[in-house]
């Protein structure tokens, strides 16, 4: 069975700008791409096309995404663009009137089209193989799973609802299956993403679909128990303190996910929440998360906030400063307000200026970085599992305990890592710690 091997496979460079969900999108069409037997290629010399996965959502996000383009015309001059900024035709063909095609988020039969119009593919059944874990660009060991996308709120400072549409929820069966064939493949670590994981099913009426045999509804408890027992970390991100979340609560307590929550609470004033138009805004925060810390005492809490949102006072702000230091919550991100185009919250009265705004970030990251030292320093003298994300010669291994989600959260730095490889699980003992990150030695045999 012979096959040409001197036609060289057709390559695709990639840019993928934006959140985690964009990634899982690029992921995606790069997935059917590799099945058709194309290649991805890392520079801009060395593809035949670029692809631009674009970001539209806040103002910087959008002159990133411009900027982008821009770099792969003169530096290709080939180019593909999708994504969020993809909605917004005009101000991309502004930029870089001779992209080849231009489609918005999730669009990837189109993609793909525009890849083929412009690069067919190399039709050779031999090459168009992909490993049953699609192709990923995330590192082999973790993946991200997007449970649903769009979301059925109306937060004045976000556009998604009218980027991505209302909730729409994968079916359960579907995303389990995927999750099963990541695992097999050799993923270690499993990120739920969604707009909003609490609400997944909600549009689906939480319908049952098959899983190994039995029927399963598509709602938040019952996917993170399934996935639980697929033998890999499991992470929640974008999670909001509805009452039905203790029930997960105790999935992390049982051991059967990870006991880490990612919940994005913006602010702790009510005025500002309800400015905001934040989904559970009167749930009553600081007594929920007391009630998690009792059922599951090692859960990780992550949260992101807003700093300067229009209207904020200086009280509001001590509000959120007092809930800071009452809630010790163990990760922290925080962002100063920046208009969105088309959000609501433009058109808000009372407008905080850029140096208070500046001001107020500096005082939260103040205490927010005082309250991750505190914590991380309690870590100190405990054996913790090591997720080993990278090797290299100059700085050993690097991994990360169960507090820690990849890119957005710390790392653990092993002082003492022979022959440790990316994906590889190991105990260790925290020997120092810093502000965001920590210091272990292996405390004994790696477990692989
Ligand atoms: S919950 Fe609010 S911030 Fe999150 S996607 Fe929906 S509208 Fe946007």
């Amino acid at each position: 069975m012979d096959h040409d091997m001197t036609k060289p496979a057709p390559k695709i460079g990639i840019i993928s700008l934006g959140c985690p969900k964009a990634l899982v999108d690029s992921e995606r069409i790069l997935t059917k791409l590799g099945a058709e037997g194309y290649e991805i290629s890392d520079t801009y010399d060395d593809a035949d096309v670029v692809l631009v996965n674009t970001c539209g959502f806040i103002d910087s996000a959008r002159l990133e995404s411009l900027e982008a383009i821009r770099e792969a015309m003169a530096q290709n001059g080939r180019v593909i663009v999708t994504g969020c900024l993809g909605r917004d035709e005009g101000a991309i063909r502004e930029v870089a009137p001779g992209v080849l095609s231009v489609t918005g988020p999730h669009q990837y039969e189109q993609v793909v089209e525009a890849v083929h119009d412009a690069l067919p593919p190399a039709h050779d059944p031999f090459v168009d193989l992909v490993g049953p874990e699609g192709l990923k660009l995330t590192p082999r060991h973790y993946s991200y799973l997007k449970i649903s996308e769009g979301c059925n709120h109306a937060c004045k400072f976000c556009i998604i609802p009218d980027i991505r549409g209302p909730l729409t929820s994968r079916p359960v069966g579907e995303v389990l299956r995927e999750a099963e064939r990541l695992v097999e493949a050799g993923v270690k670590e499993l990120l739920v993403i969604s707009q909003d994981t609490s609400a997944y099913g909600l549009d689906l009426d939480y319908a049952e679909s098959p899983w190994r045999g039995r029927p399963v509804k598509t709602r938040m408890f019952e996917l993170a128990e399934a996935l639980g027992d697929l033998g890999a970390w499991v992470r929640l991100h974008y999670v909001y303190p509805y009452p039905h979340v203790d029930a997960v609560i105790e999935l992390m307590a049982a051991g059967k996910i990870l006991p880490y929550l990612d919940i994005p609470f913006q602010h702790a004033s009510p005025g500002v929440l309800k400015a905001m138009r934040r989904p559970a805004h009167q749930e009553k925060t600081l007594e929920r998360i007391e009630k998690w810390r009792k059922i599951c005492p090692e859960i990780a809490i992550r949260s992101t906030f807003i700093v300067g949102f229009p209207g904020e006072t200086e009280q509001d702000f001590e509000t959120l400063l007092d809930f800071l230091e009452d809630a010790q919550l163990d990760r922290i991100g925080c962002f100063q307000y920046e208009n969105v185009r088309g959000a609501q919250a433009n058109a808000l009265p009372d407008h905080v200026n850029e140096e208070d705004k500046l001001i107020r970030w500096e005082r939260f990251m103040e205490l927010s970085q005082d309250i991750s030292q505190r914590k991380l320093l309690e870590r100190v003298g405990q054996t913790m599992d090591i997720l080993i994300d990278e090797v290299s010669e100059e700085s050993g291994a690097v991994g990360r305990t169960y507090a820690d989600s990849p890119e957005i959260d710390g790392h653990v730095y092993l002082d003492n890592a022979p022959e440790l490889k990316p994906g590889d699980l190991v105990k260790a003992v925290i020997t120092r710690s810093g502000e965001y990150d920590l210091w272990a030695e292996i405390a004994g045999d790696k477990t692989p």
